[in-house]
């Protein structure tokens, strides 16, 4: 048995086979052939084999993500076939007499380029579409198959890295935890596990060598244990029977009011990444949704997600939701969220660069588009926006010009809108300091304080070096939430927390006593969170 230790990102214990997790590095090198027919006809066969692996992905993304989403992988299947593609596959393989992987290889990169130096968005992110199926075909030629595929059985994950954008798409049935050896506890990978309620660890050395055998993960004790012994694995079956039932009993506090023991009221929602988390929103009885980060519509998708598919996402929210508040998050990508289609540059300092509202305001018809697809859900529940990464007040003058435009527009059109609060993100230090005016122009704020723990300490939350310095408890951190209470209540506005300190319960009492009107956490931490505010005095 091999023990290893490593970050708790989410607590809960998992026993069940390892499964190694890596994106297929297809090195491909130029061969010269003889037989250049054999060659065109191994490109053939891996082509077909393609097309058969994006059918399967077609009908399961059908049934996992709706037509509109899955919609992507047939454009994928019509591009396999494209003639000028096939034509300069087969071409540099009987000119050049080379192997089928080099041939690939090169055409891919030609096309890709290709299309991203064109003009029109939609031609431009075309050229993602192109890297992923050469990547899929290649995949085939080389034999590096099972790259991201996780299989049929549930398993434990364990991974150099994960990136956000492949978190979400694995089939969360079939995971039981996640175990990386890179990773910080504030990444958005760590956030996800969270939503996801699984057990996860990082910072583990990890060895190959363990792909297959049984793993045990105690996300309390920051353990992964690999190959245990027989008297280990009983034992641990034990603890993780009692960790259920502790789950179990928290269940006893489902319908029951957030409210302490001398009757002061706080909101208790939660926080989701896309619709596939509504289940546990709902299984873990919480009273609204205080952060839709709508960035994972973006990072799962190969292209900009249109009005229609956003609009249909954002409705099944609300409308699951049945008349309880719904915050949405408008588009925070960028920093750690990177997606090919959005074609950023490579930045020094990401997380200080390009991001969230930055890009709304300087690619306004992204901005728009999404805007649009949020006040048409507005109609179909009790939906709030939410504006990330504000700075200043001049910002918020614009964002509102463009929101009053496109609900004239709307209105313009007949369209039904609802009675939409909007507010801002609190998670810079220069948005806490004005937050006295801010809060003059806005219905509520919410305190994102994974940003502002990384924007006021100056400590990059993205690496897992400065995990120990990464202290979301400084007094620095803790004043200016208070100080943005305060303006928020002399404005008559709301005040919530949706970063992860929100779901500390050392700090629950504090924030009682700050008088936040909300905390908005992952949802497996509802029950958590209610239990400490209803033994609060
Ligand atoms: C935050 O910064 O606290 C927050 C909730 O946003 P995100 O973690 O998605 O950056
Ligand atoms: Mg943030």
């Amino acid at each position: 048995m091999e023990k290893k230790t490593g970050k708790k990102i989410f607590n809960g214990i998992a026993i069940g086979k390892i499964r190694f997790y890596s994106k297929a590095e297809n090195q491909v090198s130029r061969t010269k052939v003889e037989d250049t027919e054999a060659e065109i006809a191994r490109y053939e066969e891996a082509k077909q084999k393609a097309a058969k692996q994006l059918e399967q992905l077609y009908e399961k993304a059908l049934v996992e993500v709706g037509e509109a989403n899955a919609e992507i992988f047939n454009v994928h299947i019509m591009m396999l076939e494209d003639d000028d593609f096939n034509e300069s596959v087969h071409n540099i393989i009987s000119a050049q007499k080379v192997n089928a992987e080099y041939a690939v290889a090169s055409t891919g990169d030609n096309f890709a380029e290709m299309f991203a130096n064109m003009e029109d968005e939609y031609f431009k992110a075309r050229s993602a579409d192109i890297k992923d199926i050469t990547e899929r075909v290649l995949s085939i030629l080389c034999g590096n198959e099972e790259g991201g595929e996780i299989g049929d059985e549930p398993v434990i994950i364990v991974a150099e890295d994960l990136a956000p954008s492949e978190t979400v798409q694995m089939d969360k049935s079939k995971l039981l935890a996640f175990v990386t050896r890179l990773g910080s506890s504030n990444s958005h990978t760590a956030i996800l596990a969270r939503t996801m309620g699984i057990p996860a660890l990082a910072g583990v050395e990890i060895d190959h060598s363990w792909n297959g055998k049984i793993g045990i993960v105690d996300g309390y004790e920051g353990v992964f244990l690999v190959d245990p012994s027989m008297p280990v694995l009983e034992e641990y079956f034990k603890k993780k029977a009692a960790d259920d039932e502790q789950k179990q009993l928290l269940q006893t506090l489902k319908g029951k009011e957030n409210v302490t023991k001398s009757g002061q009221k706080i909101n208790l929602y939660a926080n989701i990444g896309n619709p596939g988390d509504l289940m546990s929103v709902l299984e873990n009885d919480a009273g609204g949704i205080g952060l839709f980060r709508s960035e994972f519509l973006y990072l799962e998708a190969t292209t900009y997600p249109t009005e229609e598919e956003q609009f249909q996402a954002y409705r099944k929210v609300v409308e699951t939701m049945g008349g309880k508040k719904v915050i949405i998050r408008t588009l925070d990508i960028g920093a750690d969220k990177q997606v090919e289609y959005f074609n950023l540059d490579k930045e020094d300092n990401p997380a200080l660069g390009y991001r969230a509202i930055r890009i709304c305001l300087t690619r306004p018809e992204i901005f728009r588009t999404q805007l649009r697809a949020l006040f048409r859900a507005s109609a179909y529940g009790n939906l709030a926006i939410m504006y990330p990464m504000i700075i200043s007040v001049d910002e918020v003058r614009r964002i509102k010009e463009i929101s009053v435009e496109v609900k004239k527009e709307l209105l313009a059109e007949g369209v039904e809108i609802g009675n939409v609060e909007e507010g801002i993100m609190i998670e810079t230090p220069a948005a806490a300091v004005m937050s006295d005016e801010l809060a003059k122009m806005v219905d509520f704020f919410s305190v994102g304080t994974n940003d502002l723990t990384q924007y006021t300490l100056a400590i990059d939350r993205q690496n897992a070096k400065l995990d120990e310095f990464y202290d979301a408890h400084h007094p620095a951190v803790l004043r200016l939430i208070e100080m943005v209470v305060n303006n928020a209540h002399k404005a008559g506005i709301w005040a919530g927390i949706c970063g992860e300190l929100g779901a500390d319960t050392t700090l629950t009492e504090t924030f009682l006593k700050m008088g936040l009107d909300e905390l908005s956490v992952s949802p497996g931490c509802i029950l958590p969170v209610r239990k400490v505010i209803r033994e609060a005095k």
